[in-house]
Parts: C-alpha cells; structure tokens; sequence
C-alpha cells in the first residue's frame, strides 16, 4: 500500500477562530476513504486559529502565540477525535520540532511510532510543538514541517490542501487569465526566493512555503500534489481514480514528461 501525507492549513480548518466543522468532517470523510487505499499520516495545523476563541492575546509576541497554541491543540484535536469516533476511526497526537528530523536517534523514535500506529489503524496527527520550542527548533510552517515528515516516514506522495486550486503562474485573484500548472518537474526561476504572503491572517505559510516544501520533496525524489482544501473533489478523484481535473502535481526533475505521456496514452 502507498503511504501518503496529507497537510490542512488553518484557513481550511478554522473560520472565524472556530473549528470550521463540515470542512473538518469533510476532510474526515475522505480520509476514511483515502485508507482503503493508502496508508495515510495527517498534518494539521490550526491550533493557533482554534486557540484564539479561548485566548486573546497577541499573536505576534512568542508567548503570547505559545499559549494560544497551547489552548488551541486540545480544541483541534478533540475536533478531531470527535469527528474520527463517528467513523470508528482512533487517533494519535504527534507534536514534532525541527530538532526531532536534526537528530538521528530521535527522527528515528518518531518513525517508529508511526510505524507502530499504522498496522494498528490508527491514524496520527502531526503537528508543530509550538509551545516548548524555541525559536530555533522551530519550522515555523507546517508546510515545511509535512514535507519533512513525509521524507522521513518515506511517503510516496504529500499532498497539500490549501485555499487555492493549485500552483498559477500568476496570483489568479489579481489576474483573470491567470493559468494552472497541472504537472510540475521544475519550479520556475526565482519563485523560492519571493516573501511568504498567506491570505489568511492565522495561516503562516503562502505559496512560497508550499513552494519550498514541492523543492524539498522534487529534490528528494518524491511527489506532491497541492489542491484544493475548500473543496475536496479534486482531491478525491485525483487520489481514489486516478483523475486529475485540478491541483498541482510536483515530480521530481525529468518525471513531467514520462507523466505528460501517461496522460496522452490514457485520453488515447
Ligand atoms: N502549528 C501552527 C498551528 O497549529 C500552524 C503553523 C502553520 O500555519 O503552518 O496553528
């Protein structure tokens, strides 16, 4: 079975500082579905959004989004555990910094755990400790945390939902004609170096750390797919059927040509 990590950033997880609750239970229904045919490893963010409704403090200020953080993860995952009950599914928390992938020892006992969760069906839920890091120890972005774990739990695929349809070669709310990368081996020049703009004012990420995690992945030999996280139907039918109407796909170099033939064969 292909192994898959799946990342959900805030903006499609919380609306308003609340748990945005059909997306979640959206998201759980595909997941139910995604492991009749993958070994799946969820990457959530959103404790800081979710935090936010108990705990108002400045989230700019290291503490004060520390201890928002600290009041939000309970929130998101008893969101979690609540929605995954429905479907006979149990859950595991994993809190991970970037120290845990700098260390051999310790990358290694958190692999282990999730290679102990998964033969026993349950599913873990990976996210950034952002509460007793420090600055340094910290990625910042669950984007580059996702891409991490993926290489590190050797996972074919990482798939990234976010509040855009895919990768455009321009900002398609500032630009009409704006058109959709379907299949990427090579990032354009340059891409990488832009500043991180989310659109959501709790998310940290942007499409430059999307960017940043498909350069890790393509440069370790792995795929991503960024879809849709609003809208889970390209998603679905690209993971479950195999079909891909929306979303970027990210190949490592000199795979886009081999898939561009796929897809010409299969459309015949
Ligand atoms: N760990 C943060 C949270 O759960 C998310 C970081 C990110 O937005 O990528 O709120």
């Amino acid at each position: 079975m292909d192994r898959i990590v799946i990342k959900v950033g805030s903006a499609v997880l919380t609306e308003k500082n609340e748990i945005a609750k059909d997306r979640m239970m959206n998201l759980v229904y595909l997941i139910s579905k995604l492991r009749s045919k993958y070994e799946v490893v969820l990457v959530s963010s959103g404790a800081v959004a979710a935090g936010y409704s108990a705990l108002q403090l400045d989230k700019t200020k290291q503490i004060g989004k520390k201890a928002i953080a600290a009041a939000g993860q309970p929130i998101l995952m008893s969101s979690y555990k609540m929605m995954f009950d429905i479907l006979h599914i149990d859950t595991a928390q994993i809190l991970l910094t970037e120290d845990d992938f700098d260390s051999r020892k310790r990358t290694k006992m958190f692999q282990e755990i999730i290679n102990a969760h998964i033969p026993n069906n349950i599913l873990p839920i990976v996210n950034e400790n952002d509460i007793s890091s420090t600055p340094e120890q910290l990625f910042g972005d669950n984007d580059q945390l996702s891409a991490n774990v993926a290489q590190a739990v050797d996972a074919d695929l990482l798939v990234i939902l976010s509040d855009i349809n895919g990768y455009y070669d321009k900002d398609p709310s500032k630009h009409k004609d704006a058109k959709l990368y379907k299949v990427l081996d090579e990032l354009p020049e340059g891409v990488l170096d832009e500043c991180a703009t989310p659109n959501d004012p709790f998310a940290t990420g942007g499409i430059v750390t999307k960017l940043k995690a498909a350069d890790f992945m393509m440069r370790h030999g792995r795929k991503m797919f960024l879809s849709n996280g609003f809208d889970l139907e390209a998603c679905e039918a690209f993971l479950m059927k195999g079909e891909h109407t929306l979303g970027t796909l990210f190949l490592p170099k000199g795979e886009g040509k081999k898939e561009k033939k796929k897809d010409k064969k299969k459309k015949g």
